[in-house]
């Protein structure tokens, strides 16, 4: 139920300290606090044992702890784990566990529904209905961490922001959420083990280089010419391949941070020799990987994987101009948890 109390999970730690002052307690009780909101995720004041049972009451009577909840866990015959994440306010989205033999890759959710409008995409079908804030991401962090440990015996080693949503177009909560990712306060993960992926948000990836973030960018780009781009990816007509490349050109001089293209080739769409040679000639300006990803049909068929051949073609073209390409299979297909398929069915 929606409650006015406030999250005490929107307070800075700064915020925390004065709040505890201002009621005549110690600065230093704010530390506490924040480390069981953080560190410890704890979920409720109660667990708060090292706090007293009166102030446990006070910040019971002006706060809640908003934390999500994981409502339905699935598990893929290939390992992959898929989690329903019910929100405070009743809302669910998607966060899913890779493992392979070397990484544990945790791929969350910035967004509920997306405004883009992508027409390959499940999560594009959902309209908008709201950002997440910066606990609700950092929450599906943890609990993926948890899974990893508890099933795979290692804590999570990765994360990529390629869930449900468009990062960028959350972007000061995303960024909030992976300092709290990254900082000694909270989990402690290398920023080097994190990817925001983006379907290419000019001004916001200027706005990252700016910022000298640490993390590293990835590109759903899956086309390289615009008129193709644009039918499949139709905010490609507002945001163009020319500003996409300039703001990555931006982004690249100040971070000299190599650049993931990810890519999916279509039958009929994409799977030309001129679709590749765009493709070259667009990752030319800096060091760039392509990650050339298996298609998971959206029940209407509409979109359909390129033969072999096909996406042979591109990893010879690309590894012969010197891009580095991986060929991605895809994981989780048989729950809907791969690229594309997070939508709420379960
Ligand atoms: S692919 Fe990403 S940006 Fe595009 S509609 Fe889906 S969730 Fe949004």
């Amino acid at each position: 139920m929606e409650t006015k109390k406030k999250d005490i999970r929107a307070l800075t730690k700064e915020q925390l300290r004065n709040f505890f002052v201002e009621c005549g307690d110690k600065a230093f009780r704010g530390n506490q606090v924040y480390e069981w909101l953080w560190q410890k995720s704890a979920h409720t004041f109660d667990a708060m044992t090292n706090v007293s049972k009166e102030t446990r009451q006070m910040l019971e009577e002006h706060f809640v702890i908003n934390h999500i909840r994981v409502d339905q866990m699935q598990r893929s015959s290939d390992g992959t784990i898929k989690n329903a994440v019910r929100l405070h306010d009743g809302l669910v989205v998607e966060s899913v566990l890779i493992p392979t033999e070397t990484r544990t890759t945790a791929c969350v959710s910035s967004q509920v529904g997306c405004s883009l409008d992508c027409r390959f995409c499940a999560t594009a079908r959902m309209k908008r209905m709201r950002n997440l804030n910066p606990d609700e991401i950092y929450d599906q962090v943890v609990a993926i961490d948890n899974e990893s440990r508890l099933y795979f015996d290692r804590p999570l080693s990765n994360i990529v922001f390629m869930g449900m949503g468009e990062p960028l177009m959350n972007y000061n909560n995303v960024l909030k959420a992976i300092d709290m990712i990254t900082s000694p306060e909270g989990l402690g993960m290398s920023p080097k083990r994190i990817t925001v992926s983006t379907s290419g948000v000019p001004k916001m990836i200027k706005k990252m280089a700016d910022e000298e973030v640490k993390f590293g960018l990835a590109v759903s780009l899956h086309s390289a010419i615009d008129e193709v781009r644009t039918s499949i990816m139709p905010f490609n007509a507002t945001f163009s391949l020319a500003d996409l490349r300039e703001a990555l050109e931006y982004w690249y001089g100040k971070t000299k941070s190599r650049i993931t293209y990810e890519y999916v080739v279509w039958e009929g769409i994409n799977d030309t020799q001129e679709a590749v040679d765009a493709l070259v000639k667009f990752c030319r300006f800096a060091p760039s990987k392509v990650n050339l990803i298996e298609y998971n049909p959206i029940d209407d068929g509409e979109f359909q994987q390129a033969s072999s051949a096909a996406v042979d073609m591109y990893q010879r073209t690309l590894e012969k101009n010197g891009i580095t390409v991986t060929v991605r299979r895809s994981r989780g297909k048989d729950i809907d948890a791969a690229c594309g398929q997070l939508a709420n069915k379960a």
